[in-house]
């Protein structure tokens, strides 16, 4: 590998913590800081604020090895480093675009402290032109700032950082991205070196891609549902063409988490911002939009019922969390679902197995008004219909005897992720209504 270097990471979420410790994984000597106290304490507790595979074992095989530490606040992260990482949240803001408050407000933070010939690198998800908003809020001629997008996926972060298929770095000061990209040199990875402009513009159109195949299979899924096509055959048939490729062509209730439907709107409003109308991506946004509703349709009939009023029905949900491999709630397909079951009177009891334990202060709010069970027979027990929201594998593995036992006969599963086998479900005396399935 390059020469080890000492790197500062401001935010220590999803991003800035794998960031942090696989550097450190790497030979390289990290300090993290983040705002939260609790956060911090946690880490330096040895504890694991969130649930990402392998990353506890990462974090702590680099804190006793001394290259990985975490400080309060972005200052004493950032003073003693050669390359500072900025992953600080990017969350959309009133009108669609990315609020870029977060990064501004690190980027003034560490302006000041900033070692001479020092280097910035935007981490974070952020719309063209923020390399340079970035270089104008530092105000420090002698240091570079540097576009090095992050491409990892919730639950497989850990793997994704270290095995990525590419990494992207820009900057129009070519020392810097150098400096940037040589830090990856102990992975076996091609690195991309491009101008800024070009290095945020292909974070955005990657997640606009993928979040377009699924929304495409969804369309897809609807289709099947008209025609009597059964989808499962269908995405073999076209997945297996090499041109369209196999992953993220799984049907289900639309896609969510903390980065497409942020991502997605932003490229529509940074296109539209320069004068373009990118009207296929606005199309991607409202088949997803739409695939909730349908969601919420296939509830509504499986209790003989219209999706304006759901008063007096309960609702037993299978999953909350945006995808298996996480405990991430945010935007998830599962939790607006629930939201909207509530807002049109129904009654939600709910298991996931991220929140069958003690539940942080954020999950408390989040989770505020769904009863929670310890369990999927105990969600099971006296509801009217029972969705699968979430791809856990144990939902795929559930005793589906018993379950329908404590359901009741001609109960509907109505199974948004195609995990369970429809024949298996209607034979103990279930009706079973999946997506794009005969
Ligand atoms: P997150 O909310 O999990 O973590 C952000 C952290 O930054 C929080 O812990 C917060 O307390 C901290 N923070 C905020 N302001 C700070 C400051 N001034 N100083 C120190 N700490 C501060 O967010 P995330 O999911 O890690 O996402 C971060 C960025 O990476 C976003 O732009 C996102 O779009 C992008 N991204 C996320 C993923 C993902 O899967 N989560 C993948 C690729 C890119």
């Amino acid at each position: 590998m390059s020469t080890p270097a000492r790197l500062g990471v401001v935010g220590t979420g999803y991003v800035g913590l794998t960031t942090g410790a696989c550097f450190a994984h790497l030979g390289h000597t990290v300090v993290c800081g983040d705002i939260d106290p609790r956060k911090v304490d946690l880490l330096n507790d040895g504890q694991i604020p969130i649930v990402e595979e392998g990353l506890e074992d990462v974090v702590n095989e680099s804190r006793r090895a001394g290259r990985l530490s975490f400080v309060l606040g972005s200052q004493a992260a950032a003073a003693d480093a050669d390359i500072v990482f900025l992953c600080v949240p990017t969350p959309q803001g009133e009108d669609g675009s990315a609020d870029l408050s977060y990064i501004e407000q690190a980027a003034r933070e560490i302006g000041p402290v900033l070692k001479p010939g020092a280097v910035v690198v935007n981490k974070s998800t952020v719309p063209v032109g923020s390399t340079i908003a970035v270089e104008k809020v530092l105000q420090r001629d002698d240091v570079a700032v540097v576009s090095n997008p992050e491409f990892l996926r919730e639950g497989t972060a850990v793997d994704d950082f270290l095995n990525p298929d590419r990494v992207v770095v820009g900057s129009s000061d070519l020392a810097g991205a150098q400096r940037v990209a040589d830090l990856y040199s102990g992975i076996d990875t091609s690195v991309i070196i491009t101008d800024p402009a070009s290095a945020e513009t292909i974070k955005y159109a990657a997640n606009g891609f993928l979040a377009m195949k699924i929304s495409f299979v969804n369309a897809v899924a609807a289709m099947c549902e008209h025609v009597g096509a059964d989808v499962a055959a269908v995405v073999e048939g076209i997945g297996s063409d090499t041109r369209i490729g196999r992953r993220f062509l799984n049907p289900g209730p639309g896609w969510g988490g903390s980065c497409f439907p942020k991502d997605s709107r932003a490229l529509v409003k940074i296109a539209e911002d320069h004068g373009y109308d990118f009207s296929m991506m606005r199309g991607v946004i409202s088949v997803n939009d739409e695939q909730r509703r349908r969601m919420i349709d296939k509830i509504a009939k499986a209790v003989g019922r219209h999706q304006s009023d759901l008063s007096g029905v309960t609702v037993g949900v299978l999953g909350l969390t945006f995808k298996a491999g996480t405990d991430d709630l945010r935007e998830s397909p599962s939790m607006a679902i629930i939201e909207e079951l509530r807002t049109v009177g129904a009654t939600v009891k709910a298991y996931d197995p991220t929140t069958s334990g003690e539940l942080d202060p954020h999950q408390t709010m989040r989770l505020e008004g769904i009863e929670l069970a310890t369990g999927p027979l105990e969600v099971a027990d006296g509801v009217d219909v029972l969705c699968v929201l979430t791809e856990w594998p144990e939902f795929a593995e559930l005793d589906l005897r018993k379950v329908a036992e404590t359901l009741g006969a001609g109960t509907t599963i109505v199974d948004t992720r195609n995990l369970l086998d429809p024949a298996e479900v209607k034979d103990l005396g279930l009706r079973y209504d999946g997506v794009g399935r005969r």
